[in-house]
């Protein structure tokens, strides 16, 4: 993660929206912002089934596919709206998600600036309206009232106020922040030679305000869970993964002409000629591409053996040797890192790569990929043009259209870059008591039924199973919001008014995060500190500490409200606390025990065992053909698919215990939370970037594992819905 922008380069945005809840484990795909409402396609049945398309955009606008081994899959990805309208029947025994889900679908509309709409969306635009109340102190805000007692909470509410102020301000952007920015890069254009190219990237200002060329940051050690550890990781390559940069010539790049796009009209901004800007980002691609075979693709970073590829711990000397002529050392120190007691380089290739390519024949094109990198980054900051550019070429990508308003658009970007100072004023206004402890009844419950399905695991030993009895007990419940907060009261907003800018702005809270980062090393992690802000709407589980975060930013609108009907609780929360609490024994989260030490608790043979039977849901996910041509990756999903398969497993036996338990309103609740209408360009991004299955599929290949569906909807042999019951998946 950028210290600075919390990663704001194009791709690397798309990826942090879709792919943040990846570090944490998060249950839902969050929207992306800055996308709307896609163009209208017309499906065409017969063109589907008789697919003579080479093109990958002509297959998405085409056909919505279904087709596995050259016959019809039964079901169609119905995120998309033409699918939706192309069945006139819907019938819950052939595709249950249509069936659910269609009236929904065709009575809402992609909002402007959007790119889908699903329920996390919707009840992030509820949680939006409460933070721009706050934010202006308008409708029942009422913020002033909250902070009469509260210094601390005054001064956060003093900061996201001064922030979001400087965000909306355009004239101040437009007379300052070309400028600003020329400034910051100028030493950067300067550097003539490699040792000039060191001083520039030894020096604290470029790591906490320019671009970089290895991510340093410090999070808790894999080794040893309630320490520090420092880590390097790659930098990062402007189209997200490293897999475009391996598969053909960045000509042919699918989203190059977007890049290019955006970056000569920034490079142009900075005062590039049109040929300058065409060299500079000939350079930053072609550097790019010599970096890229060394760095994990976003398949790689969700497989079974990533922890392990990424855990290796170094000393110093054993950095500087591996780093050969590239400079770690100098930018560790810049840092001010350079005395943690535990170094991790997550891709040793890499930083072995980088030693090669660190002299003076790449010298043009490592700057030129630093200012590119860097512009990307800035955009949103600067004036008028940029940020409508960047938004229009983000509109390209994602099959987009409009534009989010700028009341919501600074109310993110508060959220983005002052999490927790917003979160504290949040959760004063809208979190009560009386929520956190419901709440946590249910979690409760839920990890008690949990403890059941891992009693009665068939495959494990009884060593394994008091392992894992362990780690489940030892679960730590972050809900709602959290008792501490991190002292923030040496983080200072300077306002428009005594001189501040939106840049300045963020080279204040990028001090004050590397500070922060800092004074870490060498203490104890205090896991009482929540690694999401509370106001997310969403809910996570994060091995390295073994706890499952529920925010109250998800407990809202249909979701969650007190006193709802029992199947709609287990289908929304419940099976939302099940999927999270599944993390800890999935595929990845499995590998860590019960304090977040990476360690491995389990018998070969158990583990062989496991998977076997996790083998079978890759086979399965592999299987599945959204568009013609483009199947699902069950590697990328594997972990994802397996929370939703015990969470829903989980309220299955707490129904399985009720009188009277209405299972068809059940099942309907549960397709109600993963209803979503979606562009096919954002269907196709999440098939190979989101490490969660696509809507329909986390409907569809869900209920019909499982026997009470059948039950439910008589669904029979040569039904869309039906799997012979030795093909349904069972890891846990
Ligand atoms: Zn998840």
């Amino acid at each position: 993660m950028n210290r600075r922008s919390g990663i704001k380069n194009l791709p690397a945005a798309l990826m942090a929206l879709l792919l943040a809840a990846a570090v944490l484990a998060g249950c839902a795909s969050p929207a992306l912002p800055g996308q709307g409402h896609g163009a209208e396609q017309v499906y065409d049945a017969e063109e589907a089934q008789e697919p003579d398309l080479t093109d990958d955009e002509e297959i998405l606008a085409e056909d919505p596919g279904h087709n596995r081994d050259g016959e019809i899959y039964p079901w169609m990805d119905s995120s998309l709206r033409q699918v939706m309208e192309y069945v006139d029947e819907p019938d819950a025994r052939e595709d249950f998600a249509i069936y659910a889900n269609r009236e929904w679908s065709l009575s809402h509309e992609i909002p402007e600036g959007y790119s889908s709409y699903d329920m996390f969306t919707e009840r992030q635009m509820e949680v939006d309206r409460e933070i721009i109340a706050l934010l202006t102190d308008v409708e029942d805000g009422d913020a002033e009232q909250l902070t009469k007692k509260d210094p601390a909470l005054q001064h956060d509410l003093d900061l996201v106020r001064t922030y979001h102020e400087l965000w909306l301000d355009w004239d101040g952007r437009s007379e300052r922040s070309i400028r600003d920015l020329q400034e910051l890069l100028a030493p950067l254009q300067a550097a003539d030679s490699v040792d000039a190219l060191t001083d520039f990237l030894a020096q604290p200002l470029t790591v906490i305000s320019v671009e970089e060329l290895a991510s340093c940051y410090v999070a808790s050690d894999l080794n040893d869970a309630e320490h520090y550890a420092v880590y390097i990781d790659p930098c990062q390559v402007l189209f997200g993964d490293s897999m475009y940069y391996r598969m053909m010539d960045y000509g042919d790049w699918k989203y190059e002409p977007y890049y290019s796009e955006l970056g000569r009209f920034l490079l142009t901004k900075i005062g590039y000629t049109d040929s300058e800007a065409e060299q500079a980002l000939d350079n930053c691609f072609s550097f790019e591409k010599d970096m890229a075979p060394y760095i994990m693709t976003t398949e790689e970073n969700n497989a079974e053996d990533a922890t392990a590829r990424q855990n290796n711990p170094r000393t110093m000397l054993q950095l500087a040797e591996e780093a050969g002529a590239f400079p770690i050392l100098e930018i560790l120190s810049a840092h001010g890192f350079e005395k943690a007691d535990s170094y991790i380089v997550t891709e040793p290739s890499w930083l072995r790569a980088m030693g090669r390519l660190y002299n003076r024949a790449n010298l043009q094109r490592m700057k030129d990929y630093l200012l590119v990198t860097c512009l990307m980054d800035y955009a949103d900051w600067l004036d008028r043009d940029c940020y409508e550019k960047k938004a229009e070429v983000l509109n390209g990508i994602n099959g987009a259209e409009g534009m989010i308003d700028d009341a919501t658009a600074a109310s993110h970007a508060v959220d983005e870059f002052l999490p927790m100072q917003l979160g504290r004023v949040y959760t004063a206004a809208y979190v009560t008591d009386e929520m956190k402890e419901e709440v946590t009844e249910i979690v409760e419950m839920i990890r008690g039924e949990y403890r059941g399905i891992l009693e009665e695991a068939p495959f494990l030993s009884d060593a394994t199973k008091q392992e894992a009895l362990r780690k489940l007990s030892s679960l730590q419940l972050r809900i709602a919001k959290p008792d501490v907060w991190e002292d923030d009261s040496g983080l200072q907003i300077t306002p428009a008014s005594e001189g501040g800018s939106l840049i300045s702005a963020q080279e204040e809270m990028g001090t004050y995060i590397l500070q922060s980062e800092q004074k870490k090393l060498g203490t104890e992690v205090d896991r009482r500190i929540w690694g999401a802000s509370p106001q997310t709407v969403n809910a996570f589980y994060d091995p390295s500490d073994n706890s499952v975060t529920i925010c109250a930013g998800i407990l809202g609108g249909s979701f969650y409200h007190s006193g709802m009907e029992l199947e709609d609780l287990l289908a929304s929360v419940g099976d939302t606390v099940g999927h999270e609490i599944s993390h800890a024994f999935d595929s990845s989260g499995r590998q860590f025990d019960e304090k977040g030490n990476f360690h491995d608790w389990w018998t070969e043979e158990d583990a062989e065992a496991f998977r076997a039977r996790a083998q079978k849901l890759v086979d399965y996910y592999d299987g599945i053909y959204p568009f013609e041509g483009v199947s699902c990756s069950g590697t990328l999903v594997e972990a994802e698919a397996i929370a939703d398969l015990v969470g829903f497993k989980c309220v299955l036996r707490i129904a399985a215990g009720q009188e009277d338990f209405d299972y068809k309103r059940f099942f309907e609740s549960y397709a109600e939370t993963w209803h979503s209408i979606s562009t096919s360009e954002t269907e196709y991004y999440l098939i190979t970037q989101d490490s969660h299955p696509l809507a329909y599929l986390r409907i569809n290949a869900v209920v019909q594992q499982f026997e009470p569906f059948y039950e439910t909807y008589d669904v029979q042999p040569g039904d869309g819905m039906y799997l012979a019951p030795e093909d349904r998946l069972e890891v846990w």
